[in-house]
């Protein structure tokens, strides 16, 4: 098929049951059945998947979708199934399959039923895929969580520095890269290192007006205060986000003794403990859960209501990132976070024993922090602008919805006296 005799709201409503589109989807759909080089920047949540899936299914070929995590694709491509027998087929191929069962995808592939193969990275550096696939029509490469190809990422993976020269052995496939991850120097890696200066571009907004931004000092009393905000906020369900698994479990038992239903998440626990504490979030059998960032990757609980960083987290992404799983139905989202320097100078020493370059881009995000938390600017303008946007801190949406906007005061000094 070509653009023009596609009708998207048509395909959109087949494959997808949605009638409209969501914010830039309709748009950057457009960019890649049209063939273009295209980039995408939208928030968690934004709808980035549809983006790739819709033209995969729409057009010839196979779409090769990579992505860093065997679960997240596993997560897609059950998804995909899920929406119906007449769609086009989803497969995985990575390390987890045995000889039978690559065979078998490679059967479906020649067929012309697979529409999207979702790949690792490192599974495509394999000559004998890349052979396969040079006998294959492929329709497009996405390349999901792309801000894994930037150090200045907070997730990155070598293998995805090669994606360029494997995507040039597969012939001249158009090239979609789409991230979460906002700040102009990751978005200049990823066009960079992908050879792609000339993508048309889509980035969504980064505002959620209705979170509310917080930094309080943290004081010797920090546990008390926290305690405090809970009560007040009593049946709601909330994330608190703690630096070690031993401080979580700490945290979690003092919420506990004090009695609020809480329970603790983080790698430490076995996977069934896991598993049962996250559903006993979702499922409102506890309110609060206590995590290390272990916990989120994939948590789709729209009524969160506050996330709070007991610790402060080693980047504005990261916090952009655990903040932005509050409020996700638009209702009320509370973003509390601790600070004291002492927290900054523990994130510096765990940083020491790295290699010198991630060192310094780990200072240089940890200072972003640093100014974030002692601003008496409008946090939201802030944040914003460290995520290449401009917001109108007088009218802009959500422009009252924070500490210093609110209370307008002097800078928040980090506080040395603290014990954590
Ligand atoms: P992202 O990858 O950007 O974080 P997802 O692709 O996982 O976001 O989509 C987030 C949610 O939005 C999913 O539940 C998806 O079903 C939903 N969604 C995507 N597009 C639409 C649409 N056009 N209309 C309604 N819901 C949509
Ligand atoms: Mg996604």
């Amino acid at each position: 098929m070509t653009e023009q005799n596609i009708d998207l709201y048509k395909e959109l409503k087949k494959y997808f049951g949605f009638s409209q589109f969501k914010g830039l989807q309709e748009k950057v759909v457009t960019s890649i059945i049209s063939g273009n080089n295209t980039f995408v920047i939208m928030p968690t949540g934004g709808g980035k998947s549809l983006c790739y899936q819709l033209p995969a299914l729409v057009l010839e070929g196979t779409a090769i979708v990579v992505s860093p995590l065997i679960a997240l694709m596993k997560n897609q491509v059950d998804a995909i199934r899920s929406m119906g027998s007449d769609i086009g087929v989803a497969h995985v191929l990575n390390s987890s399959l045995n000889k039978t069962e690559v065979n078998q995808v490679k059967a479906d592939i020649l067929s012309g039923k697979t529409k999207m193969l979702y790949v690792a990275p490192e599974s495509l550096t394999k000559e004998d895929y890349i052979q396969f696939l040079q006998t294959v029509k492929i329709s497009f490469v996405a390349i999901d969580e792309a801000h894994c190809i930037s150090e200045w990422g907070h997730d990155f993976r070598p293998e995805y520095r090669n994606l360029r020269s494997i995507i040039k052995q597969l012939g001249d496939v158009p090239i979609i890269g789409l991230t979460a991850t906002a700040t102009p120097k990751v978005q200049e890696d990823i066009l960079k290192n992908l050879d792609m200066p000339n993508a048309n571009t889509f980035k969504a907004s980064f505002n959620r007006p209705n979170l509310y931004y917080e930094i309080r000092p943290k004081t010797k009393n920090v546990q008390g205060d926290l305690i405090r905000f809970i009560k007040q906020h009593k049946g709601k369900s909330g994330v608190i986000y703690c630096l070690s698994r031993k401080k979580v479990e700490e945290i979690a038992q003092v919420l506990q003794v004090n009695g609020i239903s809480a329970v603790p998440y983080h790698a430490g626990l076995d996977a069934k403990t896991r598993a049962k504490h996250q559903d006993m979030f979702l499922m409102e059998d506890v309110d609060v859960v206590v995590a290390t960032i272990a916990f989120g990757m994939g948590i789709d609980k729209p009524d969160v209501r506050f996330v709070i960083h007991h610790d402060i987290p080693k980047s504005l992404e990261s916090y952009y990132q655990e903040t932005g799983r509050a409020g996700r139905d638009d209702g009320e989202g509370i973003c509390l976070a601790y600070y004291s320097y002492k927290d900054i100078e523990k994130l510096e020493k765990f940083m020491s024993g790295k290699p010198i370059a991630e060192q310094e881009i780990g200072y240089a995000l940890l200072q972003e922090v640093v100014a974030y938390a002692e601003t008496s600017m409008s946090r939201r303008k802030y944040l914003l602008h460290y995520f290449g946007e401009e917001f109108d801190e007088v009218n802009g949406d959500g422009a009252d919805m924070d500490d210093n906007v609110r209370n307008p005061k002097k800078k928040t000094e980090a506080q040395d006296q603290i014990v954590t």
